[in-house]
């Protein structure tokens, strides 16, 4: 390596993390924005833009052409690099689990779902779907730089227990984190430089799923982002401050669920009645159509997204069921708006069908019933990723790579 070389490099190397995270959110499409994004000489921006490269993270068009049109100076195409490294992610819900690789840009390489009973010990689900995740790797044959699980729990931290797992039969305070990490060391899902197990992390499903809406969805752009949602069961809430997540003082912040949005509705799991928890979740809108899921027609989740896709239009029955979540969804999000003045929400799961529905509606509820409603309107849309919390669980694994990839990957 030339002096010069070396020393680029080296004024480089704290560029890395960032070069490659505006990659990874499809911030810097080519040579030439990243230059300006990092504010970075052409020289700096090259070497930075050559290492991601030599570390397989992503591709250089080699042969730059300007954009059709352009009067300007043909700059060089950065994408992140298909073949490259993935993180092996996994969900738990109430109705089993899925298993992903996910690579950068939150691209989902392969996935694998699982139905079936959760258990009372979570080492059952948690280990099914670690071997799941690991028979993917082996397929596809790619590295691992780390693996993430998304729970539909609060997660303290630091400890890495599920605190309230209202929706499956776990005891609160199960070490989920640490069960999933002997998980990936049994199924020998081992790291990217020396062979050691990848290290696994484990957050509440729809934190997540925030992450990487804010990240490479719906929420991309916002600085102040709400991101409200169901489950299979329940509903959960969480916000991306200037793109982190805030998780609050242990990891408890933003259990939206056990919002009152109805004093005289449904009892909840919780010990109150008529949380946003069990008023707005797949199980209310059967109940509130007067129709029951099948059993084997899949999730309730897909399930009731189907009932309103295929029978609002033209069934007076969910029609009323549906018009009357958004009513309740409209008066919980209008709380929130009151106490967090988010500059935009998106509604993911069932949520997400709602406002698909009738969006009109729902945010009329929301102008109607909050102060930040009237003086201005918040924008309100659907999610956007198709299994974001994978993503999401995805984007923990990829963290210390985005902050360090020579570290990580260097060797
Ligand atoms: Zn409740």
């Amino acid at each position: 390596m030339t002096q010069t070389r070396t020393t680029r490099l080296e004024r480089g190397r704290s560029a890395l993390g960032p070069a490659l995270e505006l990659v990874h959110t499809g911030q810097a499409p080519t040579r030439a924005v990243l230059t300006a994004e990092l504010g970075v000489t052409r020289a700096t921006a090259g070497a930075v833009a050559g290492e991601l490269e030599a570390l397989g993270l992503i591709t250089v068009d080699a042969h730059p052409t300007a954009p059709v049109g352009s009067q300007g100076r043909p700059s060089h195409r950065l994408a992140v690099d298909p073949d490259g490294p993935v993180a092996l992610a996994a969900q738990i819900h109430a109705d089993g689990y899925r298993a992903a690789l996910v690579g950068l840009g939150g691209r989902l390489v392969a996935t694998a779902p699982g139905c079936g009973i959760v258990d009372a010990d979570p080492a059952q689900i948690i280990s099914e779907v670690v071997r799941a995740g690991a028979e993917l790797l082996h397929a596809s044959g790619r590295r691992c730089v780390g693996a993430g699980l998304a729970v539909p729990s609060a997660v303290a931290e630091p400890d890495g227990t599920a605190l309230n797992p209202l929706h499956l039969a776990w005891e609160a305070g199960a070490p989920v984190r640490d069960t999933f990490r002997a998980c990936l060391a049994e199924a020998r899902v081992t790291g990217p430089a020396d062979g050691a197990p990848v290290t696994g992390f484990a957050a509440n499903d729809l934190n997540v799923a925030a992450l990487a809406e804010y990240r490479h969805g719906a929420g991309r752009g916002a600085r102040h982002l709400l991101v409200v949602g169901t489950g299979h069961h329940g509903v959960g809430g969480a916000l991306v401050l200037d793109g982190r997540l805030h998780t609050g003082s242990s990891g408890l912040a933003l259990e939206v669920g056990h919002l009152t949005v109805d004093p005289d509705g449904r009892p909840c799991h919780c010990g109150s009645r008529g949380c946003l928890d069990v008023e707005t979740d797949p199980a209310a809108l059967f109940a509130a159509a007067g129709r029951a899921p099948v059993s084997g027609g899949g999730s309730l989740l897909s399930q009731a997204g189907e009932l309103i896709r295929d029978r609002y239009p033209r069934d007076a029955r969910v029609r009323e069921a549906v018009e009357r979540l958004i009513d309740r969804l409209g008066l919980g999000l209008a709380g929130l708006v009151n106490i967090l003045n988010p500059d935009r929400i998106v509604l993911a799961g069932l949520h997400r069908h709602l406002v698909e529905a009738d969006g009109e509606r729902l945010r009329g509820v929301v102008a109607d019933r909050s102060l930040w409603g009237r003086s201005g309107s918040v924008p309100v849309l659907p999610s956007s990723l198709e299994h974001s919390s994978l993503v999401g669980a995805a984007e923990l694994a990829w963290q210390p790579v985005l902050d360090d990839p020579i570290g990580v990957l260097g060797g």
